[in-house]
């Protein structure tokens, strides 16, 4: 039997790289040799607690890029083996109602690579004709680096909610949470056209990290009320846009304290299940017209979008990922992200 390095979780803050077993190539889809895998937010939510999808021992990782390996016999992609993909995680299942109206990122049944199959955090991944099938598995163009073509999936997600919240030129927008997930929202509020970008969080360190993708100003929510701050910044008025990136429930009752009349508040993060109503005053939203948008995941069409803006560096990949490590140094690198220390981390085989 052939064996790999792949990054076994034997339960909530136990793992390590071992051997194991390459993967059968699935009949209907396809074998992929890793050569980038990004580590995500949820995948150390799973590290440090598990997740209800999620069975140990586990093998985790959903934001990839590799090559063909190994095509199934039955398998009807229109990629050829040693082609080079970015392998968005998310299946959907194409016949349900929103799956047949466009809005796959809606679909009753969708499933994650990484979640409902092994992911790629190993040499090699199996990827299943779920995933295959609807689009999110893109060619990497000529140049781009491999690390880069990783990250493309957390980006679709941020596409995703700022078309949702219609982000335009001349907005005032404000982000919470300086996370990679928060950089990414400065960086494309930028793109779209917004005129001023604020960044909140309680944290120093990662508010400096997030420097470098230059938003107009920065809120320390741990020594500064936000909304006060906000409101100093925009005349008194509020922002057009808020960006709730972080699971803390205070920021939700914030955001609406701090929009602009007509302003559009956008919850990207999920709270944690024991706290989850965060207690948001809803003669606000009444009387300034506010609008409140729910979003997660994506669709195929956010997912490409997402590559052109890595391609033309409207969202830099490079400042973004802070961190490239070898796969054999998981436990390290992993362990420097659960205290906080890597924006983004990315593991090369
Ligand atoms: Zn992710
Ligand atoms: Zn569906």
């Amino acid at each position: 039997m052939k064996m790999m390095r792949a990054v076994v979780v034997e339960r909530p803050l136990v793992f390590s790289v071992k051997q194991v077993p390459v993967p059968a190539t699935p009949r209907d889809g396809l074998l992929v040799k890793v050569l980038a895998c990004g580590l995500c937010g949820s995948d150390l939510r799973t590290l440090r607690s598990g997740h209800k999808n999620i069975t140990f021992p586990w093998t985790l990782g959903h934001e990839i890029c590799g090559t063909i390996e190994e095509i199934g016999d039955a398998c009807t992609s229109p990629w050829h083996v040693g082609d080079r993909l970015a392998i968005g995680p998310l299946a959907y299942c194409g016949t349900c109602e929103f799956c047949t109206s466009g809005r796959h990122e809606l679909c009753e049944n969708q499933k994650e690579l990484g979640q409902h199959w092994p992911g790629g955090l190993a040499e090699y991944v199996a990827i299943p004709a779920e995933c295959v099938k609807l689009g999110n598995i893109q060619l990497v163009p000529e140049g781009m680096k491999d690390t880069h073509a990783a990250v493309i999936e957390p980006i679709s997600s941020c596409v995703h909610a700022q078309e949702k919240a219609r982000v335009s030129l001349g907005d005032t927008v404000v982000v919470f949470g300086a996370g990679p997930i928060g950089c990414i929202h400065v960086a494309l509020a930028k793109a779209r056209g917004a005129f001023r970008v604020y960044l909140i969080d309680i944290d120093g360190n990662r508010l400096a990290m997030a420097d470098a993708f230059n938003p107009d100003g920065t809120i320390n929510s741990a020594v500064q009320d936000p909304v006060e701050a906000v409101r100093k910044l925009t005349g008194g008025k509020g922002a057009e846009v808020i960006i709730v990136a972080t699971p803390a429930p205070i920021a939700a009752v914030q955001a609406v304290e701090m929009a602009k009349k007509g302003g559009r508040i956008v919850q990207f993060g999920g709270l944690p299940h024991h706290d989850s109503k965060p207690g948001i005053d809803m003669n606000l939203v009444h009387y300034r017209g506010l609008t409140i948008i729910g979003t997660s995941t994506f669709n195929p069409r956010h997912n490409r979008t997402a590559m052109q803006l890595v391609q033309t560096g409207l969202v830099p990949a490079d400042k973004f990922i802070t961190h490239v490590f070898s796969l054999d140094d998981f436990e390290e690198g992993a362990n420097l992200a659960l205290v906080g220390k890597v924006l983004k981390g990315v593991y090369v085989p």
